[in-house]
């Protein structure tokens, strides 16, 4: 196994067995659900805005370890971000994951959520990883109806 593999492993494994943000938010602003039919994953994300800034999310979700594992590392990373900065690591994800060129500073941009790049090799996993973000998307958007990967 490659160091980078290793990697993989221990951060899903590590935010699937405590994942962060693992929570409702009773007073949230804006909330969507999402499912995912071909793995079965099923996610709820909450979150409040203020100024235009993430102040807080919370998601609930059942399913693989790594529809967890990247819900709970995107709510790290987005929580105090801004909807422009949200879009910008949105994109950045997902180019990580369609494995189309990469912009320059993407590395920059991911931070920890690059370890996820194994997950490309298998496009059905792929549908687990950015489930919590298109999720994340149509809840910042106020799409109130259920996000499907299909
Ligand atoms: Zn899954």
């Amino acid at each position: 196994m490659s160091d980078l593999e290793e990697l993989y492993q221990e951060i899903v494994m590590e935010h699937n067995r405590s994942p962060r943000n693992f929570h409702r938010i009773e007073d949230s602003d804006y909330s969507a659900d999402g499912f995912n039919p071909f793995c079965g994953d099923s996610i709820v994300l909450d979150l409040k805005m203020e100024n235009n800034l993430i102040t807080d999310i919370g998601f609930e979700s059942s399913g693989c370890a790594i529809s967890r594992a990247s819900s709970s590392l995107m709510t790290d990373k987005v929580k105090g971000k801004s909807r422009e900065d949200t879009n910008e690591i949105f994109d950045a994800f997902r180019r990580l994951m369609t494995r189309i060129s990469k912009g320059t500073s993407d590395s920059d941009i991911l931070g920890d959520l690059e370890v996820l790049e194994g997950v490309s090799e298998f496009p059905v996993r792929v549908k687990c990883a950015t489930l919590p973000w298109h999720t994340l998307k149509a809840a910042l958007e106020g799409n109130k109806t259920a996000v499907s990967t299909e």
